[in-house]
C-alpha cells in the first residue's frame, strides 16, 4: 500500500520520539574567526574495556564511535570545526593516551560521549533465536556530566548547560538522576546537568584531567530499547550535533578561538 510505504519511509530517518514528534535540528550561530577544534572522545574502546551491553546486546563502545564519525562529518561540514576523533575502529586507547593526544593536537574542548545504565534490566529476547538482553524503560534520557575539579571548571560548567538547553530543545528527555545516588549532583537550575561528586580518586579522568573545557555525555538509557532504536539513527545524531554546536559556539569566548589561531 503506497500510503503505508511512504509512512514507512518517512519514520525509517526521523521516527516520533519521544512525544509523536520528529525532532529537528537546532539552529547553529553563524561562525566567525579561525575554526574551533572539538576533539571528540568516542567512549570506551579502552583496553578491557568495551562499555555497556544494551537492550539489543550491543556494545556501548560500538554505538560512541559511530555517533562520533556521524558528529565528527556534520561539524566538519557546518565550517568552523576541526575535529578528531579518540580511535579508529578495532584501536584499543586507554584514556591518558586520549587526554594526552587532545592537548599534542590542539583542542579547544574535549567532548566525551556515552551511553548509561541505570538500574537493573528485565530480560527480553528482541531477536527471534537470538540472546536474551537486558531491558529497562524506567529511566530514560540524556544526562551532560562535568567536573568542579577541571582546570576549566567555569567554562565546562556553562558548556554543559548550555548543551542540556539544547538538548531539551528539540524535546530528547532530561533524566532526573534517581539512580545515582551520591555519585553526582544535578544542577538546580538545568534540567539534565549533573557535576562529578565521586570520592577523590574515583572522579571521571576525562571530566578532570583535561585543561580545556570537558563534558561527557550520557545520550541515553542504552537497556531502553526505545531509545536505542532512536539513537541509532543519524537522523537523531545530527541532531545531537547541532545541538553541540550550537552550544559550542554559545559559551567558548572568542579568545580561546583567537588563542587556538594563534598556536597554528
Ligand atoms: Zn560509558
Amino acid at each position: 500500500m503506497v500510503v503505508g510505504g511512504l509512512i514507512a519511509l518517512a519514520s525509517a530517518d526521523s521516527a516520533p520520539w519521544p512525544d509523536g514528534q520528529a525532532l529537528q535540528p537546532v539552529p547553529v550561530p553563524a561562525h566567525q574567526g579561525p575554526p574551533l577544534r572539538v576533539y571528540l572522545d568516542a567512549g570506551h574502546g579502552a583496553p578491557d574495556n568495551p562499555g555497556n551491553r544494551g537492550a539489543y546486546c550491543q556494545l556501548e563502545e560500538g554505538f560512541t564511535l559511530a555517533l562520533a564519525q556521524e558528529v565528527a562529518t556534520w561539524l566538519e561540514a557546518q565550517g568552523g570545526f576541526e575535529t578528531r576523533i579518540s580511535r579508529a575502529p578495532g584501536e584499543r586507547v586507554d584514556y591518558h593516551q586520549r587526554v594526552d593526544d587532545a592537548e599534542a593536537w590542539g583542542a579547544d574542548v574535549f567532548i566525551s560521549l556515552h551511553s548509561d545504565v541505570r538500574g537493573v534490566g528485565a530480560p527480553w529476547t528482541p531477536r527471534p533465536d537470538g540472546p536474551a538482553c537486558p531491558r529497562s524503560q524506567d529511566a530514560p534520557g540524556f544526562t551532560v556530566l562535568w567536573s568542579d575539579a577541571s582546570p576549566a571548571a567555569p567554562a565546562s560548567h556553562d558548556l554543559g548547560r548550555a548543551l542540556a538547553e539544547q538538548l531539551t530543545a528539540p524535546g530528547l528527555p532530561a533524566y532526573d538522576g534517581r539512580h545515582y545516588g551520591s555519585a553526582y549532583d544535578r544542577d538546580p537550575d538545568t534540567a539534565g546537568l549533573f557535576v562529578d561528586r565521586h570520592a577523590p580518586g574515583e572522579r571521571i579522568f576525562v571530566l578532570y584531567r583535561p585543561r580545556i573545557p570537558a563534558i561527557l555525555v550520557e545520550t541515553h538509557h542504552a537497556l531502553d530499547d526505545r531509545e536505542v532504536r532512536q539513537w541509532g539513527m543519524p537522523a537523531t545524531q545530527r541532531v545531537f550535533a547541532s545541538a553541540l554546536a550550537a552550544a559550542l559556539r554559545d559559551t567558548l569566548p572568542p579568545q580561546r578561538q583567537a588563542r587556538a589561531s594563534q598556536r597554528r
